[in-house]
């Protein structure tokens, strides 16, 4: 339902993250969730919190056991469309292996015969929904050629992806960068000053910056603290639509 991801020099991941979540609670949701990547003891890691229910339950989650400072976070607001709003079934969600978190909005028409695959393959779920097939296919692509990086494997997840999705992923071996890709649902990234943003829409990010650049259809977006690379699904070097946000959102 509602997508936010914030690569900075700062680590401010967590705070920039949840910001961005309120600005779009407007749209409506059922569980709200974050996921970061940090330094922790065993080296650099996934950490994600997420509760069904307002965003003060995961605010209280987040008291109780905070997150580690991290400078790439991505959240989501979750409107359930395939399995209940429970905690488990929130978003982020975490590709075998546990490097790897994704959130998504939309649905992935075909995510039957895919989980089937996985499940053949001996993959394990936690939850009863469409996304979490995509956080295994996109953790396996990776695993499968890991000096490609996270965005050609999104390009290759994405090719046999059917339906309507905005993805944001992020992975352990690449800590400073978020890889989005969208197609029948929008993505935005906002553009800022050693930083860089993604949201479902620019109220996720009017906060911090005002220069925006909207992603066409079938498009993958890899950004870093001072890059934004645009590609289509084929790879093919692109260029999203540069736009100023002057609406009056920031109250
Ligand atoms: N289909 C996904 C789910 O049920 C995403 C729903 C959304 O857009 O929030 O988890």
């Amino acid at each position: 339902c509602g997508i936010v991801g914030y690569v900075g020099v700062a680590e401010a991941g967590t705070d920039v993250v949840l910001e961005g979540l309120r600005r779009l609670e407007y749209r409506g949701y059922d569980s709200a969730g974050i996921a970061v990547v940090a330094q922790g003891a065993g080296g650099t890691g996934i950490d994600t919190r997420k509760k069904a229910g307002k965003l003060a339950n995961l605010v209280e989650a987040l008291d109780a056991d905070p997150l580690p400072a991290a400078a790439t976070a991505i959240g989501h607001t979750r409107w359930a469309t395939h399995g209940g709003p429970t905690d488990a079934n929130a978003h982020p969600h975490v590709g075998q292996g546990g490097r790897l978190a994704l959130i998504h909005n939309g649905i992935v028409e075909n995510f039957a015969p895919l989980r089937e695959e996985l499940l053949r393959a001996g993959v394990a779920f936690t939850s009863e929904t469409d996304t979490e097939v995509v956080a295994h296919l996109l953790a396996r692509a990776h695993d499968e050629d890991p000096t490609a990086g996270l965005a050609a494997a999104m390009r290759a997840v994405c090719a046999r992806l059917e339906g309507a999705f905005t993805l944001l992923a992020v992975h352990a071996d690449e800590p400073g960068t978020i890889v989005g890709a969208r197609r029948n649902s929008p993505l935005v990234v906002g553009l800022g000053e050693g930083a860089n943003y993604l949201g479902s829409d620019v109220a996720a990010f009017i906060a911090h910056t005002r220069e925006a650049l909207e992603l066409g259809q079938d498009q993958i977006v890899t950004i870093t603290a001072d890059e934004v690379v645009v590609t289509g699904f084929d790879g093919t070097p692109s260029e999203g639509r540069r736009f100023h946000v002057d609406w009056d959102a920031a109250a």
